[in-house]
């Protein structure tokens, strides 16, 4: 099994039929660059660029950032890597950009929301992954997140190529953005689905709370419904969609995904054996007859309410 799993990795994602479906590393800081080419991974689909900020009492000037962008992009010539926007606020606050005082901050300033506050440091990361870009020979794509619709879609968009960037495209994270997917697919050069905080935004239960822990779950098929929107709508105006949320290191709901028909997946290094072994067994038809079932809620075990005990008599 771990043979055959080393086997696979000099190989691309695909189906058993043929299909491909390129498998990329999400990726913390430049040095992970390490362990995601070991595993195989054929690029980059999410860089998180919030380790530059943590720990900071400042953001990082343009010259820092670029020699870190300009670090990871080395890593991959001629290869595709998504970087993503600093992600500030909710469950990864920024003591110099997030408020402190939100009753509610998964719901307050984060992503584009906090940056839209920071022009400034919103630009210098743009001035420096643009720069980096020109360093290297990475494909280098740029991603917004916490996009709600699609006239941030387009805001950001025009300011990224405004800035060099030759490929924006802006992160699905807000459900309001799987109901205008069709608009945004024809601004956003491309969509990446968040799946963990499409699902905390899809059943409103907060991703860091354990006693909603039973919400956070992908396999909820309103949650895959919402990817199906934003895949249909991509695949209908030759838009990539990708999943660079937990969701996609799961083998089983990888076939799903493959199946919905999102373009390729994201995940923790690790997990790039077992998912490229898993998605090897079936051809694309088989994948779209379990996401069908899946899209029905076949696979997913609802929360058993007690209601016996909660009526009061
Ligand atoms: C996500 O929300 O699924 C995602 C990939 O981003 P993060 O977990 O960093 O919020
Ligand atoms: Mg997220």
């Amino acid at each position: 099994q771990a043979d055959k799993a080393k086997e696979l990795r000099g190989k691309p994602g695909a189906l058993k039929d043929g299909t491909l479906l390129p498998l990329l590393a999400n990726v913390g800081k430049p040095e992970d660059a390490d362990p995601a080419l070991e595993y195989g991974a054929e690029g980059v689909g999410l860089f998180r660029s919030e380790f530059l900020f943590l720990g900071n009492e400042q953001a990082p000037g343009v010259k820092e950032q670029t020699e870190a962008y300009a670090k990871l992009l080395s890593r991959f010539p001629g290869k595709k890597v998504v970087i993503r926007m600093l992600d500030a606020g909710a469950d990864k606050p920024l003591p110099f950009l997030t408020p402190e005082d939100e009753p509610n901050p998964a719901l307050g300033l984060r992503g584009l929301r906090t940056l839209k506050e920071h022009m400034q440091v919103m630009t210098d990361q743009l001035e420096a992954l643009a720069a980096a870009d020109a360093q290297t020979d990475a494909d280098l794509w740029v991603m917004m997140p916490m996009v709600a619709d699609e006239h941030e879609a387009e805001y950001f968009v025009k300011l990224g190529k405004s800035m060099g960037l030759k490929k924006v495209g802006v992160m699905a994270e807000v459900p309001s953005i799987a109901f205008m997917a069709d608009k945004v697919a024809k601004v956003a050069d491309f969509v990446s689905i968040g799946t963990n905080d499409l699902t905390q935004y899809t059943l409103a239960a907060d991703r860091t709370l354990g006693s909603v822990a039973n919400y956070q779950t992908a396999w909820h098929p309103a949650v895959l419904r919402a990817i199906k929107m934003i895949a249909d709508a991509g695949n209908a105006n030759g838009m990539p969609v990708g999943v660079c949320g937990e969701a996609a290191a799961d083998p089983d709901l990888a076939v799903v995904l493959a199946g919905i028909g999102v373009n390729s997946l994201s995940m923790t290094p690790v997990a790039l054996d077992d998912v490229r072994a898993e998605l090897a067994k079936f051809t694309m038809e088989e994948a779209k007859e379990k996401a069908a079932k899946a899209l029905n809620g076949d696979f997913y075990n609802p929360t058993k309410w007690n209601f016996e005990e909660s009526v009061e008599h």
